[in-house]
């Protein structure tokens, strides 16, 4: 049938467990954090973030190298060079990496400097980007497309763990609809669907899934009574300063506050 299988819990009930080593793990029946910028931008940016991480006692740093941008014009990250960077200050604190990978040229590159390669909503059904990294040994987080179903993201997983990289976690960030009020329409409803229909790990955006900074704390709180396993949102030392997505990124303090909030939601579901 050319139905999805491998990624359904019809063909494996107990939830999968990603591994990123040194005791970090996203599954089910734990909650992972994952924070950090839209975009990397420089040192100075690095070792704030990390410094604001191990304050609150987060493991893992969001961060983009290879922006999708929808203008030309905008920054499109640092690259290599700024992966290489951060790899270096996130290693010596213990930090794991999540960034977004945009094609295959990229993904040997970058391999050695990421424990989770990001793919990115535009780019959830690049079907060559899918095939190769089912053949990688590092865990991928695939987001949602911006106009895609429940079920095309079940099938582009499929791509990933059919080719033998069974390391996958899903990612609600937020659809396109016709409200305009904010930059996407959060699909909360997509996040028990999926943790009924799949064994994998499903994490919530709320950054990308409203875009306003000042509702990103309601949506990420919503996502974990949904049955999020995590969160992953956007955070800066100076929002307001941020080369990428600064309208919907929280300052420290709001981080700090959001970190709290979740632990004690989280407790309660
Ligand atoms: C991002 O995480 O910064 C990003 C570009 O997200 P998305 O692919 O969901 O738009
Ligand atoms: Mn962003």
């Amino acid at each position: 049938s050319d139905s999805y299988k491998l990624v359904s819990k019809k063909w494996k009930v107990r939830p999968t467990s990603i591994d990123l080593g040194d005791g970090v793990t996203i599954e089910s029946g734990k909650f992972a954090i994952m924070t950090g910028p839209c975009s990397i931008e420089g040192e100075d940016q690095i070792c704030q973030t990390i410094d604001h991480l191990k304050e609150n006692g987060v493991k893992i740093m969001r961060g983009g190298v290879y922006k999708p941008r929808s203008s030309p014009y905008s920054f499109r990250g640092l690259g290599i060079e700024g992966l290489k960077q951060w790899h270096d200050a996130a290693k010596e604190a213990g930090i794991k990496i999540i960034t977004e990978v945009m094609q295959v040229s990229q993904i040997e590159e970058m391999h050695d400097y990421v424990d989770i390669f990001q793919v990115g909503a535009r780019n959830t059904q690049n079907f060559n980007l899918l095939d190769e990294l089912g053949k990688v040994d590092k865990a991928v987080m695939i987001k949602r497309g911006i106009s895609g179903s429940i079920d095309e993201l079940l099938y582009s997983a499929e791509y990933v763990f059919s080719g033998g990289n069974e390391k996958l976690i899903l990612c609600e960030r937020g659809i396109r609809t016709y409200e305009t009020a904010s930059r996407n329409t959060m699909d909360l409803n997509a996040i028990p669907i999926l943790k009924e229909k799949t064994h994998l790990p499903v994490v919530a955006d709320p950054s990308h899934g409203i875009g306003i900074r000042h509702h990103v704390e309601a949506i990420a709180l919503a996502s974990i009574m949904a049955g999020a396993d995590g969160v992953i949102y956007e955070s800066h030392h100076v929002p307001e300063r941020a080369y990428s997505d600064g309208q919907q990124t929280l300052n420290f303090q709001e981080s700090k506050d959001l970190i709290r909030k979740m632990t004690e939601v989280y407790n309660l579901r």
